[in-house]
């Protein structure tokens, strides 16, 4: 990454970190730390998510998120969704005012719509990178994950050396020890036949619970939601007794290796503790909390 890439990838993370921090300083809820540290990220087009999401086979923006919460295990996401400024608003509806769980394209369209929810031209969601992206593909049947993609395995998979840029997702822990995650995503680029990666399954690519962790994903969808990664973190907590970054080892560094999956999560519990965890290259990754640390990184640890 040159050095200005850095700078300004260094300040979209830190814009996020304060975004969230300041609702949990003010008292606010994990639940409203996420949303509000996704919404900077979304609204950042250097991130594979609202502004920034990549194109599909067709040449359309399709976007996944989820949300839940630790303190009561209510869950919503939307998946393959168009036009949605803040999709990870719209999955914070589907939690709250649904009255179900995930919701998918269209339908989860007018659902915003019903809301009231700010609704954005496909104008918006132009990007010439993720253009560029795309145009190299767009004629093969190979998909593209938006990561440093070396060791990507399976057939319908191009590597991706050049560009470093994914999903997002935020992990909080409030005053009152309650846990929220969230995550947003354009999902792979060149993607089609309305395929939907783990990011909006919940268990799979985002996940809370109070009793154990909250937990965001980011990587080759396919292979987290075969290994349903973030709900089994937080069993691998709640069944076998492991620490939080002992569960995150086992899952992201040995499980998810030997099913061939690249990428990492986020994850914090109830008492504080967190966890940055990787089994590729890099994780764009930043943390702050109330005892007064704060870390961005990108590499490996
Ligand atoms: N996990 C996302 C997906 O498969 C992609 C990513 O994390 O960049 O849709």
């Amino acid at each position: 990454m040159s050095k200005d890439l850095e700078v300004q990838y260094t300040a979209g993370l830190k814009a996020a970190l304060d975004r969230g921090y300041d609702v949990l300083r003010d008292n606010g809820s994990a639940l409203d730390a996420v949303v509000a540290a996704i919404c900077s990220l979304e609204d950042n087009p250097l991130f594979n998510a609202g502004k920034g999401a990549v194109f599909t086979k067709k040449g359309l923006n399709e976007m996944d998120a989820a949300i839940m919460d630790g303190s009561n295990l209510a869950a919503g996401g939307i998946a393959g969704v168009r036009n949605i400024k803040n999709p990870i608003k719209l999955a914070k509806e589907v939690m709250l005012h649904s009255g179900h769980v995930l919701l998918s394209g269209s339908g989860a369209a007018e659902f915003a719509i019903n809301q009231g929810m700010v609704m954005t031209p496909d104008e918006y969601f132009f990007n010439q990178e993720r253009y560029d992206q795309w145009v190299e593909i767009r004629d093969t049947n190979f998909t593209q994950l938006d990561h440093k993609g070396d060791n990507l395995k399976g057939p319908a998979v191009a590597p991706n050396p050049d560009h470093k840029f994914g999903t997002v997702g935020a992990v909080a822990c409030d005053v009152h020890g309650n846990l929220a995650a969230g995550t947003s995503t354009g999902g792979m680029t060149n993607k089609r036949f309305g395929r939907i990666g783990d990011s909006p399954v919940i268990g799979a690519g985002t996940y809370a619970n109070n009793e154990t962790c909250a937990i965001s994903c980011t990587g080759h969808g396919e292979f987290f939601l075969r290994a349903v990664v973030a709900h089994d973190v937080s069993c691998l907590m709640e069944y076998k007794g492991l620490s939080l970054k002992e569960a995150c080892d086992v899952v992201v560094k040995d499980k998810l290796v030997k099913l061939g999956g690249e990428g990492g999560l986020i994850a914090v519990d109830a008492k504080g503790n967190y966890d940055f965890c990787f089994n590729s290259a890099g994780m764009y990754r930043g943390m702050r909390n109330s005892a007064g640390e704060e870390v961005v990184a990108y590499y490996g640890l």
